[in-house]
């Protein structure tokens, strides 16, 4: 094949004049025309003189136009690098200088931010708003409505998406043609997605959720999208009738449980339910099971790997579990400074392999090296555990694990307790410095609506089950956890903020 990805994905759309997105307003895009709009700016990239395996860094709201840029990438073997649209022009200069990104393309209003970026990057600076406008647009709109494929292999790059560096500089994660395609091809056969499930959208397409996983689905299943700028509950709601499918964040389903108006009868045409990105509570998964009918699908993956387990479309999805590996991905459960691996049921670090797993980080083959083994399996900073029936259970990131005295403590384990108290909501536990123990448990805890949860009593109560190195030390009630866009708990954010709680 010319270029797989390409060819797979979008290539066998061409002159289809069936509804590829259905937009908030009304307007349908088809195939064809979402084709022809990719096309033109393929011929503006290479116009503008990239070449293959190139870099377009893009920082803009999500539109059809700028999922039409990834296509177009795809198209002219360039290499897509979408930026997450809440970082400071002071970051953006660390992406586009560190890919040697040729184009940075973003929203008109950031436009005189980010000129002395890519000025300073030599880049060439192109405009793409919300609604379609913009310097890149307009020029691509005069050029054909078809442009030469260019050939790839497998093996060549299609992606670069950042990690979130929470833990030092954010690292290029290289994907392959391979890589997304593998994965989609994957996921359509073990989700079941054909060419009539409509899709709902609301998650962003700069991270590897709504761009890979939803959007190189639904393409490869000739499906629809219902293409939203972003999750608001009463757009979600309005357009849920028209959907089969919604894929979403836990905050996602969180929030529509909290409406009235999200109901058995509004869901009862879907057919599936996704969650990812974060962990889905396994009480949000049994309150969806009692409001809707629908048992939630969790699946886990990483901007590194695509996706890597899921929980069966026929068969228990079990709650608080990320299901089993997916076919053709290998886990392995190992011991994190020894790297053996551990007997079934124990917790260790969670090590993929398959054709899903990135190339490498870009120009940084010594972090390379040290996550990416020789034989293959990537070491993906997560920790988890096998059950006895093979579901496997994330029990958080390793760089969360807490060392108190020497032990080693759970997150999870102590949040699991934490929110089954009474009033308590959700919960998040942290280690913070201590001078006896290294470190300590804290636990911060949100409260379910008004209720007022009576600290003293939790203490209390959890204390039966864990033991005493494992207690918190301190609880601590917020009106929310910190989370970012795609609903992960920020708990270097907490960690910063109560760091010195014990500090003499
Ligand atoms: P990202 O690279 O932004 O996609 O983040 C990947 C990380 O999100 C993983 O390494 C996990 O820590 C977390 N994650 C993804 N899916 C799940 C899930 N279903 N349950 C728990 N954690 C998850």
């Amino acid at each position: 094949m010319a270029n797989p990805l390409y060819d797979t994905l979008f290539g066998q759309h061409h002159g289809r004049a069936t509804d590829f997105l259905q937009l908030q307003d009304g307007q349908t895009i088809t195939h064809a025309t979402f084709l022809a709009m990719a096309a033109q700016y393929a011929n503006l990239l290479t116009q503008l003189g990239l070449e293959p395996g190139d870099r377009v860094a893009v920082q803009i709201q999500k539109s059809p136009q700028a999922l039409a840029v990834y296509a177009a990438c795809v198209q002219a073997g360039i290499v897509f690098l979408p930026l997450n649209t809440a970082y400071t022009a002071d970051e953006v200069t660390y992406f586009v200088e560190n890919s040697g990104a040729r184009i940075l393309l973003c929203d008109q209003r950031m436009a005189d931010a980010l000129k002395p970026v890519a000025d300073a990057c030599n880049a060439v600076l192109k405009t793409l708003n919300e609604d379609g406008s913009g310097t890149f647009h307009a020029k691509a709109e005069a050029l054909p409505e078809t442009f030469e494929t260019v050939p790839r292999t497998e093996d060549d790059l299609a992606a670069f998406l950042y990690t979130s560096g929470t833990t030092g500089r954010s690292k290029g994660a290289m994907l392959t043609q391979g890589n997304l395609l593998s994965n989609a091809q994957t996921l359509v056969s073990e989700w079941k997605f054909t060419s009539q499930d409509v899709l709902l959208h609301a998650l962003p397409i700069f991270h590897t959720h709504g761009l890979f996983v939803a959007s190189n689905i639904t393409l490869l299943a000739g499906g629809q999208m219902i293409f939203l700028p972003k999750f608001d509950l009463d757009v979600v709601i309005e357009q849920m009738p028209r959907a089969t499918t919604m894929m979403g964040v836990p905050t996602f389903y969180t929030r529509l449980l909290g409406d009235a108006r999200f109901t058995r009868e509004l869901t009862q045409h879907m057919r599936l339910f996704v969650s990812g990105s974060a962990p889905l509570l396994a009480e949000t998964h049994v309150e969806f099971e009692q409001r809707t009918g629908h048992k939630i699908l969790e699946r886990y993956g990483m901007t590194e790997t695509n996706m890597n387990t899921s929980n069966p479309y026929s068969g228990e999805r079990r709650a608080g579990t990320v299901g089993f590996p997916l076919p053709g991905v290998e886990i392995k459960i190992t011991d994190s400074k020894t790297g053996e691996t551990l007997p079934n049921g124990e917790i260790g670090e969670i090590e993929v392999r398959g054709p899903n797993v990135f190339k490498g980080y870009w120009q940084m083959p010594e972090k390379t090296a040290e996550e990416l083994r020789a034989d293959g399996f990537f070491i993906t900073g997560d920790l988890g555990q096998f059950d006895e029936d093979g579901y496997l259970h994330i029990v958080g990131r390793n760089k969360d694990l807490i060392i108190s005295g020497g032990f080693n403590i759970y997150p999870k384990e102590i949040e699991l307790l934490l929110d089954q108290e009474d009033g308590v909501l959700e919960s998040a536990v942290i280690g913070v410095p201590h001078p006896d123990f290294g470190e300590t448990v804290v636990g911060i805890i949100v409260a379910k609506g008004d209720s007022k949860p009576d600290l003293a009593a939790i203490k209390s109560n959890i204390g039966t089950s864990l033991a005493r190195f494992k207690q918190p030390k301190e609880l601590i009630i917020l009106p929310e956890l910190p989370r970012n866009t795609m609903g992960k708990v920020q708990k270097k954010a907490l960690r910063d903020q109560f760091g010195d709680l014990f500090s003499s």
